[in-house]
């Protein structure tokens, strides 16, 4: 089985081919992805509308590459997947529309992939886990925790009352005067900083309910910054890794509740995944592995590449669908906003 995933929720264009061996295992055949960060960086964030446009400039050609590097022709296809949300609208539509094209003129079929589902089953894809797994799903516009029990069957334990991890990176960056996109940049400043000399909130520690809260270290962190202005390089690294620190202590805390709850309701996981953009910073993944390890558990961290937004795993999460017959007709629509416990198998 071989599909093509189309990715263009945000601001990456990106089009993929994995097959699917007679042993359940995927295997990438080819993965092309565009950024469009240098378009953006500008305005310090996403533009709909320049991203929207520049993913119409771009897709016959990377569909074209995927296809070439992957050595196919589109009629040795099984299926063509898109991302049909959620997403910034403009960017979906274009993704879902080719998609759609190549499914009506090839007479392939096609599958309608929730890009969060996406981020969700990439840890089947790289490491064959079985289901249930608890997922901390964590990436510019969503953080949660979710038992994941089935393909379409999903169950939120926990989410943020307030923003995403990676878009309180993104904010914490801009604050600082760091260039678009922040988290590999606070990630980097992190490194050089101490994390110790400002004592900034744990949001919601302890809290039995596993949900996160990041608004308020945020404004903690802007009330030092702007307390000890002019901020010297120095202080920028220390407030990153203070920052950062709060973050993965809140996470590692969440994520340990969350495992509680998983176990009073799922059963006994199969391992603890992490997934989405926030899932490439290193010392997330270090303390993330020590919770699991503790746990008796394994920590399933897609390679770096596969964290952020990519066509593989929406190839994947395509055949994961196809090959229980759930597909899509050509009428299905592109979603703004389309929350995980919401992708049930359709009939
Ligand atoms: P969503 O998946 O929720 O629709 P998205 O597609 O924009 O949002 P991803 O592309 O999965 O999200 O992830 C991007 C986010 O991950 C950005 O907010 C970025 O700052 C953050 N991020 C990337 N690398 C790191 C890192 N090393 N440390 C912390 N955050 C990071
Ligand atoms: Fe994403
Ligand atoms: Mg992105």
């Amino acid at each position: 089985m071989r599909v093509l995933g189309l990715e263009t929720t945000c601001d990456e264009t990106a089009a993929a081919v994995v097959s699917l061996s007679d042993d359940g295992r995927g295997h990438i055949r080819s993965d092309e992805i565009l950024s469009q960060i240098a378009e953006h960086a500008a305005y310090g964030g996403v533009v709909p509308e320049i991203a929207a446009r520049a993913h119409v400039e771009v897709i016959d050609r990377l569909v074209e590459r995927a296809m070439d590097n992957a050595g196919l022709a589109l009629s040795e296809l099984d299926g063509i997947a898109a991302a049909a949300g959620p997403g910034l609208i403009g960017g979906v539509i274009v993704g879902l529309t080719t998609a759609k094209a190549l499914a009506l003129v090839t007479g392939k079929p096609l599958i309608a992939v929730n890009h969060l589902e996406a981020h969700a089953l990439t840890a089947r894809l790289t490491d064959g886990i079985a289901f249930p797994y608890l997922l901390l799903l964590a990436s510019g516009g969503h953080t949660q925790l979710v038992a994941v029990r089935g393909v379409g069957d999903y169950v939120r334990l926990g989410a943020t009352i307030d923003d995403a991890i990676g878009e309180a990176f993104d904010k914490v960056a801009k604050l600082l005067g760091l260039p678009y996109p922040g988290g590999p940049e606070v990630e980097r400043e992190a490194l050089k900083g101490d994390p110790e000399r400002f004592a900034l909130p744990r949001p919601l520690l302890g809290r039995p309910a596993p949900d996160f809260s990041l608004s308020g270290l945020k404004t903690a962190l802007r009330i030092e910054a702007e307390r000890i202005a002019p901020l010297s390089e120095r202080d920028v690294s220390d407030l990153c890794a203070g920052f950062q620190a709060a973050v993965v202590d809140t996470v590692v805390d969440r994520t340990r509740v969350a495992l509680r709850a998983f176990r009073e309701t799922a059963g006994h996981p199969t391992a603890l995944v992490a997934a989405g953009g926030v899932a490439a910073n290193q010392t997330l993944r270090r303390a993330l592995e020590r919770l699991a390890r503790e746990s008796g558990l394994r920590l399933v961290a897609p390679p770096l590449r596969l964290c952020g937004d990519n066509g593989a795993m929406i190839a994947w999460a395509g055949i994961e669908r196809l090959r229980l017959g759930l597909v899509d007709d050509l009428s299905a629509p592109a979603r703004a906003r389309w929350p995980l416990e919401e992708t049930g198998p359709r009939p």
